[in-house]
């Protein structure tokens, strides 16, 4: 998808389900655009004197269920139109798992890999002083999203914090456990997906063992859920990251993967080289011959608008597991939902990392934390319930899970909007 479109064509989605939903006409015109966005421009000093600028972002896209949540971005191909649709995104997501948040994002163009420890660390903290009054513990809180970590995200509160001269690390969340991150939130988006896709397969008597599974995107999200889909027997036959992928009939093991990977910082380190070849046989294939496998599961989880109308007609996969944002484009959901091809929508499947990054600003305002366990258990807690919620929708309408998705969501939100004052609230006797 051209970069530019990716915001319209989110908005078109939202109107399309929101007005099958019955969702009021008011409610779908305050969330066509954001209800603020920051841009800046970061003066970063490099390693070599010079003063770099780097274009940077923060939306808010709809807070009238509470603070907006959403990650940051570092990556050369951000736009306003990309951040806006993410934030969008999240706004819906926020509220499909229940969550006491509205939806925001950020972004910065740049290419990280270019950058020095040092370089990032000074960007990092440049994008806090840009955005220190525009985020906050109640108002807006950052998370990490592709290619920034809690490192990133550590930095980040520590600037907030002296900003502000007060400990405040409800500020942000995916932090390092050190600086009151919470256990399990490396993990959370790809063991929230885990949960949504062991769900769904009970539902469809899906066995495992037999099941076959694409992810592209190796990522902390693609790499988690392959990790966890293997370990409860789920066969991972193909795996990709911005280099390329493999192809094995057989099936991967992930965790020696992840460790090549670790080591070689790529997953071409993998074609020929190391344990992993002698253990297993692989084909090379390029991420588009991934997508176009004819595999029971496939998990994009690496960018938006992988699958377009160019390449829909292509997609043999039974079901499409959204872990990436918006790999879908919109024009791609009728042909898909015709050919009955199921997508567990990105607003659901992904909805995990938000949830923890949740319970992260919960520990944090209790200055409790909690124990691994009860983080994954809360996890699939919130996660089922909002896949029952979901599922339950779908099959007495008869619409796809991602109308479904959209229309819980949208109605609680519209209830909120509703209690701040619309047309109708006003009108009435
Ligand atoms: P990440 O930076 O950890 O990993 C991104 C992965 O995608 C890397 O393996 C990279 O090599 C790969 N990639 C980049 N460009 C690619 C391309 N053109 N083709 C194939 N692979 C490519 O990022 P992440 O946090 O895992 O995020 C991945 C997706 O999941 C994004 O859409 C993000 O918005 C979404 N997501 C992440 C979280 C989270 O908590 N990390 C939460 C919700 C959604």
């Amino acid at each position: 998808m051209q970069a530019g479109n990716v915001f319209t064509d989110a908005i078109e989605r939202l109107v399309r389900i929101g007005q099958e939903a019955g969702i009021q006409p008011e409610v779908i015109d305050a969330l066509r655009q954001p209800k603020a966005t920051h841009s800046a421009a970061l003066p970063v000093r490099m390693d070599d004197g010079r003063t770099q600028y780097f274009q940077a972002y923060r939306c808010r896209y709809n807070d009238a269920i509470g603070p907006a949540k959403g990650g940051i971005r570092y990556h050369p191909g951000v736009t306003l139109e990309e951040v806006q649709a993410l934030a969008l995104w999240m706004t819906i997501k926020c509220s499909v798992v229940g969550l006491p948040y509205g939806g925001g994002k950020g972004g910065v163009i740049v290419d990280p890999k270019k950058l020095s420890r040092l370089e990032l660390e000074r960007l990092s903290r440049a994008y806090m002083r840009a955005m220190a009054d525009f985020v906050g513990p109640d108002i807006d809180i950052p998370a990490p999203d592709v290619y920034t970590n809690a490192r990133i995200m550590g930095w980040m509160a520590d600037e907030y914090q002296a900003i502000k001269r007060a400990k405040a690390p409800g500020v942000i969340t995916g932090k390092p456990v050190e600086l009151g991150g919470s256990l399990g939130r490396d993990e959370a988006t790809g063991r929230g997906a885990f949960v949504v896709i062991q769900a769904y397969a009970q539902r469809k008597g899906l066995d495992p063992t037999e099941t076959t599974v694409a992810v592209q995107g190796f990522g902390n999200a693609g790499y988690h859920v392959a990790r966890l889909l293997q370990g409860a027997g789920y066969r991972v036959v193909a795996v990709s990251d911005s280099k390329g992928g493999i192809y094995s009939a057989k099936g991967f093991d992930i965790d020696s993967l992840y460790h090549t990977k670790q080591e070689s910082r790529q997953l071409k380190g993998v074609y020929c080289e190391g344990g992993i070849c002698e253990l297993v046989d692989h084909q090379k294939i390029s991420n588009e011959e991934l997508l176009e496998l004819d595999v029971d599961i496939l998990v994009p989880a690496a960018l938006e608008g992988v699958i377009t109308s160019k390449n829909v007609d292509r997609i043999k996969a039974r079901t499409i597991a959204e872990v990436a944002n918006g790999p879908l484009e919109s024009a791609a959901d009728g042909p898909l939902h015709e050919r009955g091809i199921t997508v567990l929508p990105d607003v659901l499947t992904n909805a995990g990392g938000v949830t923890v990054s949740y319970f992260e600003w919960v520990q944090n305002r209790q200055g409790y934390p909690w124990t691994l366990d009860e983080v994954r258990g809360r996890l699939a807690d919130v996660m089922n319930a909002a896949f029952d919620a979901i599922w339950a929708y779908r099959e007495e309408h008869g619409v796809s899970t991602r109308a479904a998705a959209y229309a819980v969501s949208l109605k609680r939100i519209a209830n909120a909007i509703s209690m701040q004052g619309t047309q109708e609230y006003f009108n009435a006797d």
